[in-house]
């Protein structure tokens, strides 16, 4: 019989109607566009020092930032790295960024020298805007600014050089272009190295608009929210949710530079945060601290919830211990800009998001689930990979046409690498991962980074991580190794061997030796039999 005819492509939509995007802006413009309504109120709130910007100090803050950064010899398409934890100069130096036609790579500042390195020499970074602590981790040579004291040997700028510098020479650029990069975050994608995610200021403003712009009466934001931001900004999800949503809607920020369970209750307290972003491991922190009966907890209206699948018990922990708070949960993507779904903007009330839904599709965006095996569309119901479309996704990878070709298709869907499904109601269930990354607490860990490292090392011959589930980090990478003949490797010194050389996130858990990695017949690593071979603990040697 002649192969039946593939099925009709399901797309699935928001119930919310599309609204009209002011994506031809540059994302500064787009950001500050009502400042007018709300110049005076708090914008930024320093977690560690208390200090208060307003929105207009910001608005201006960053705009001393680019003029700052433009005499410094930063121009229009070039690229800035942001070694920072969660501080108001972020914000400034992000938005600084914007306002020059320029964008900002982030970088977690806890990476080794090495990979820090790495993101800076890939991204084509011309300057590095850090604390005086992270200093000793970079290269000699490279333009430096500390948003702290510098260190008095070292040959470092102080931010004032950017926050003192005259914005009237600041001249407005017209030729900021929508589909110009302004957000260069690195991700690995469904397979690979870490790879430049070109995020364009239509996709960035796309994505925020997605959230909190147009007649919703669920508006996640409004400008009496207060945010606490305590995932890092150098994550999308943190950057995209808790900065700029913040800036676009009137919601002051209190940003915290790590996460420590009685200093963010405290903040809490202490600014009336109504609103938070959070991972599933900070959930379980709170769900099961006897701390949170020693705060008042009462401002807080709504957590959200994202970056790494949400249990159930979890999700219900957190709920009865934060009875006033409304919980979600958002689904995203670096590369899908990020936000795909977030817990149901059309629902009366966000808590009739059923529990562990990732929510519903954003609007102004189409989202499809096709069959992992086949590529054909799916209807409700049935799990598959999950594609997502629209202005908010990235324009592609840095230098790397193939990995943008190979993730997004010529009909423009973005291929996720979940598995989930959409269910009767429309919420999206997120079930499985083919793809090959693993998340450690929400922290990317590309597997290919670490067999990679692996392989450089002499004795082994052979290597492949993956997954192992974990009750605290959600996953935590093993490997799978071939020693090299005649050799005598231990699992601590491989271990060991990798630790040296990555972020705390990115360590082994445990290193299995075994005779061959399997392989498909053109080579690629049987990842799905490794991890059926983890959960089937007995069939390790
Ligand atoms: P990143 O690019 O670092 O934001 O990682 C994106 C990946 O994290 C997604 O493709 C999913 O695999 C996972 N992820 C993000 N949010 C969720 C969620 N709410 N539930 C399950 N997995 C998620």
């Amino acid at each position: 019989a002649p192969p039946s005819p593939p099925p009709e492509t399901v797309i699935f939509r928001s119930r919310l109607p599309d609204i009209p995007i002011s994506n031809h802006l540059p994302l500064h413009t787009y950001c500050f566009e009502k400042l007018s309504d709300f110049a005076d109120n708090p914008c930024l709130i320093s977690g560690t020092s208390g200090r208060v910007y307003t929105f207009a100090e910001t608005h201006l803050l960053s705009r001393r930032t680019a003029a700052g950064l433009s005499s410094l010899g930063i121009k229009q398409g070039d690229v800035i790295l942001l070694l920072l934890q969660n501080c108001p100069e972020f914000a400034f130096a992000f938005m600084g960024t914007s306002f020059l036609g320029a964008a900002a790579t982030a970088a977690n500042p806890f990476c080794t020298p090495a990979e820090i390195h790495k993101q800076f020499k890939t991204s084509g970074a011309k300057l590095i805007i850090t604390h005086s602590i992270f200093v000793d981790k970079l290269q000699t040579g490279t333009t430096v600014i500390t948003v702290d004291d510098p260190p008095p040997e070292k040959s470092c700028l102080p931010f004032t050089v950017l926050s003192d510098a005259n914005e009237s020479e600041l001249a407005e650029l017209n030729s900021i272009s929508p589909d110009d990069t302004v957000a260069l975050p690195f991700s690995s994608g469904t397979t690979g190295l870490p790879k430049g995610v070109m995020l364009t200021h239509r996709s960035m403003i796309t994505s925020i608009a997605q959230q909190v712009d147009g007649e919703n009466p669920n508006l996640f934001l409004k400008s009496d929210d207060v945010v606490l931001c305590v995932l890092p900004l150098f994550h999308i999800f943190s950057l995209n949710f808790t900065l700029l949503c913040s800036l676009r809607s009137g919601a002051a920020v209190v940003t915290m530079p790590k996460f420590e369970i009685e200093a963010m209750l405290r903040l809490i307290q202490k600014h009336k945060v109504t609103a938070t972003a959070v991972v599933p491991p900070l959930v379980l922190a709170l769900a099961k601290s006897p701390l949170l009966e020693s705060f008042d907890l009462n401002s807080i209206r709504i957590v959200l919830s994202g970056a790494a699948p949400l249990g159930k018990e979890l999700q219900t922990a957190l709920c009865r211990r934060l009875p006033h708070a409304v919980f979600g949960q958002g689904y995203g993507m670096t590369e899908a800009g990020p936000v795909i779904s977030m817990c149901p903007a059309f629902a009366k009330q966000p808590t009739e998001a059923k529990s562990v839904s990732c929510g519903t599709v954003v609007r102004n965006a189409e989202l499809k689930v096709i069959d992992t095996e086949s590529g054909f569309s799916l209807g409700r119901n049935n799990p598959g990979e999950i594609c997502i479309r629209g202005a908010q996704i990235m324009k592609g990878y840095m230098n790397d046409p193939e990995a943008t070709l190979a993730i997004i298709d010529v009909e423009g869907w973005l291929h996720t690498g979940d598995v989930g499904y959409v269910d009767d109601d429309d919420e999206i269930y997120i079930v499985d991962r083919v793809k090959e990354l693993i998340k450690f607490k929400g922290f990317q860990v590309p597997p290919a980074e670490l067999e990679a490292l692996l392989l450089s090392h002499p004795f082994i011959a052979d290597a492949a991580v993956v997954p192992q589930n974990d009750e605290v980090a959600g996953e935590v990478p093993v490997a799978f190794i071939v020693q090299s003949k005649d050799t005598e490797l231990t699992e601590e010194t491989v271990k060991e061997f990798i630790a040296k050389q990555v972020v705390f996130y990115k360590r082994l858990h445990k290193v299995y030796f075994v005779h061959a990695i399997p392989k498909s017949p053109s080579g690629k690593i049987l990842r799905k039999e490794l991890r059926s071979r983890l959960a089937n603990a007995s069939s390790l040697s």
